[in-house]
């Protein structure tokens, strides 16, 4: 089946260091939506950078539609795939030119001239930035430049995009906006794993997989991790606000139903009281 699959992953980032992933087994169907979610330091990273052979397991297997990571026949292959969006949009750019940055992965395919004007033109539209085309990349705001990396990615037509916090470093407005790319890119069938530690991003997702210590804890729908407000507390993570003050109360005998997870939820338990 087409995925991405980890089997028995073990990482280290050298032979004396420190084990960051521990015994990972995970798949990522074709067309999901899946949240990474864990505290700083949890492996998330890294564990994105395994699913298209940035970093190779120490241990154990990792394919992509069946091509392993560690075959280096594969491996333009899987990185055509498998595209990664990084946290830092300034370390994204490599051009002066909006249009040149995004050509730039398309290029490295060996893609015709005539063939990346269009993937160009068609990326763009697909983040919102056509009209920025011939400008410059230094005028963007992050949130913009964000954009741009996603439309470079995208420009490569990859069935999986790997987000890895890219709306971390970007203002409200930004992170709202990309993050709605990131909800239609998914829409159009391309996979999206995009890494996390933002409780409304989780939601967006089809299913969410909470890392820990370089140990996955628990998969689960995002109700199913919000809810359970003990486990993300356990793990350094903070529950939706809702959710916690749902849990206080449970604890104080109220007999708020239903699972809570946002506000609008809890107000509408709390009316039933
Ligand atoms: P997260 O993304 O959840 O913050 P990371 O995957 O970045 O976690 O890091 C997991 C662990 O691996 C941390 O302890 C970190 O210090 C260590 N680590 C990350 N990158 C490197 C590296 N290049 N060399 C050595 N250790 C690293």
């Amino acid at each position: 089946m087409d995925g991405i699959l980890l089997e028995n992953v073990t990482f280290r980032y050298g032979e004396e260091k420190q084990t960051v992933l521990e015994n990972i087994d995970l798949f990522i169907g074709k067309g999901e939506f899946v949240t990474i979610l864990g505290a700083n330091g949890s492996g998330k990273s890294t564990l994105s950078s395994l699913m298209n052979g940035i970093v190779l397991p120490t241990e154990g297997r990792v394919t992509v539609d069946g091509m392993d990571v560690t075959d280096e026949s594969k491996i333009l292959d899987i990185r055509k795939k498998v595209g990664h969006v990084f946290q830092d949009p300034d370390n994204q750019i490599v051009s002066s030119v909006v249009e040149e940055d995004v050509a730039f992965g398309p290029e490295n395919l060996g893609i015709p001239q005539q063939e990346i004007q269009e993937r160009v033109t068609d990326a763009l539209s697909e983040v919102g930035m056509l009209d920025y085309r011939l400008k410059s990349t230094y005028d963007l705001s992050g949130g913009q430049k964000q954009r741009i990396a996603i439309a470079g990615i995208l420009a490569m037509h990859p069935d999986y995009i790997v987000l890895d916090e890219p709306t971390a470093m970007l203002d409200p407005d930004g992170r709202k906006t990309v993050l709605e790319i990131v909800k239609d890119i998914n829409r159009r069938g391309v996979t999206i794993i995009l890494i996390t530690h933002f409780m409304d991003e989780v939601i967006m997702s089809d299913r969410t997989v909470v890392l820990s210590k370089g140990h996955v804890v628990k998969t689960g729908t995002p109700r199913e991790i919000l809810t359970d407000t003990e486990l993300l507390e356990k793990n350094n993570l903070e529950a939706p606000t809702a959710a916690r003050l749902a849990a206080l109360l449970r604890e104080r005998g109220a007999m708020l139903g239903g699972s809570i997870m946002t506000k609008e939820e809890f107000v509408k338990e709390f009316d039933k009281l």
